[in-house]
């Protein structure tokens, strides 16, 4: 089998006790099998602390989980921020979630891809502090290929190639962040008609024009043959925060940034949000590499299961629209706090990657909206075809 990992997460190192957000705080955890199996066996002892584990585990149609506490953290996380079951057990009788968090890995035949969850805080800690690219690193090892039944081998060895170098799009800063939003939805409406036809030989013809030294592969016209429409862009991110604003949301402070942005945006004026846009475009030059990175990370992540369930197209939508919404969340944060360091930016991330990315729940109902006719390509491409265009050479954004 054919592993392909991130180099940058080799680094990755677990902050335990120290950690500003720990992952011991969930809705629910389930127990796999093999866990539950050991965590019986200390049951079965009869000791005081079996029995806090009998309390602390329910079981529904034969799927075992932890009963949360209150405020969703595991019953088994100590005062001092550790896991009492990592102690007492070993780090191998953790449940297979706690263990594997935060990589995960997904597998395509012969190949295995492993990344890195941006709900942690280490993690992503990592990405924001290094600019460069992310690179691949791949290494084989003997282990049987899972059986291919569950997807499409054809769509797959030709949407492989294109995934590849739509990340290579994604990293690229010749282009503007919104240009490099716009050639990707562009470019992935194009594979999804070919999906959809079966003329998966086409594909390859698709990414071509990338191959050059033109890093917008011909489509420079999105940013200038289509003017930006200024309504409908607004019109959109209201829309977009308003989704945002109907999440089930985790933490109250969440819930609460999100209305906030919503009510903001809703009550001032296209010039002022425009100007907004520009200044914070220009504040943030040499970090755009940020949200290249979260851009990068969707797609990285989601991007190939298109071969499952051929949906293209709106993994491209929800990868460049989450990005673009950080974006704004980003230059409202900066507009009323008069700075946005890297840390405000590890505090968005992992906070949207919490609240929506990996709630299920969210992610679905968010992703049916963007199904919506609202979201269709060529109202994206009127919104969003192009980048703010001037710099304001010393932004000095309002402090209330
Ligand atoms: S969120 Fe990340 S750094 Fe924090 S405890 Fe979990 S794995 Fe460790």
């Amino acid at each position: 089998m054919i592993i392909r990992t991130l180099t940058l997460y080799d680094r990755f190192k677990c902050a335990g006790s120290a950690c500003k957000d720990t992952c011991c705080v969930h809705d629910k955890l389930v127990l796999d099998n093999k866990t539950y199996f050991e965590y019986q066996r200390v049951i079965s002892k009869g000791d005081a602390f079996g029995r806090r584990m009998v309390a602390s585990i329910s079981e529904r149609n034969g799927v075992a989980s932890f009963r949360m506490r209150e405020n969703g953290e595991c019953p088994f996380l100590l005062r001092n921020r550790l896991c009492e079951l990592q102690i007492r057990l070993g780090a191998d009788k953790i449940a297979e979630t706690c263990r594997k968090y935060p990589t995960f890995s997904k597998e395509y035949g012969n190949y295995r891809e492993i990344g890195c969850r941006f709900s942690c805080p280490e993690v992503l800690r990592l990405v924001l502090t290094h600019p460069e690219r992310f690179e691949v690193r791949e290494r084989e090892n003997d282990t049987e290929p899972v059986s291919l039944d569950d997807l499409n081998v054809n769509l797959f060895e030709a949407l492989y190639p294109v995934r590849q170098r739509v990340l290579q799009i994604a990293q690229d800063s010749r282009n503007p962040l919104y240009l490099t939003g716009t050639i990707l939805l562009r470019l992935a409406s194009g594979v999804q008609a070919a999906i959809d036809r079966k003329a998966y030989g086409e594909l390859a013809s698709l990414v071509a024009p990338f191959e050059g030294d033109d890093p917008t592969g011909g489509m420079a016209g999105v940013a200038t043959d289509e003017t930006a429409d200024a309504a409908l862009r607004e019109e959109l991110i209201l829309r977009l925060l308003k989704m945002h604003c109907k999440l089930e949301f985790r933490k109250e402070d969440n819930a609460v940034r999100i209305a906030r942005a919503f009510e903001i945006f809703k009550g001032e004026t296209s010039e002022k949000r425009i100007a907004r846009e520009r200044e914070f475009n220009s504040f943030m030059k040499e970090r755009e590499y940020e949200y290249r990175k979260w851009l990068f990370y969707v797609l990285h992540r989601d991007l190939l299961d298109a071969v499952r369930d051929g949906k293209f197209f709106s993994r491209m939508r929800y990868a460049v629209l989450t990005t673009f919404c950080l974006f704004e969340l980003g230059a409202l944060e900066w507009q009323s706090r008069g700075k946005f360091p890297p840390q405000r930016q590890e505090d968005l991330f992992r906070n949207y990657a919490r609240e929506l990315d990996e709630n299920p729940k969210n992610l679905a109902r968010f992703m049916k909206k963007l199904n919506g006719s609202a979201f269709a390509l060529p109202k994206l491409l009127r919104a969003f075809a192009c980048p703010p265009k001037k710099e304001t050479p010393e932004p000095a954004p309002a402090v209330e």
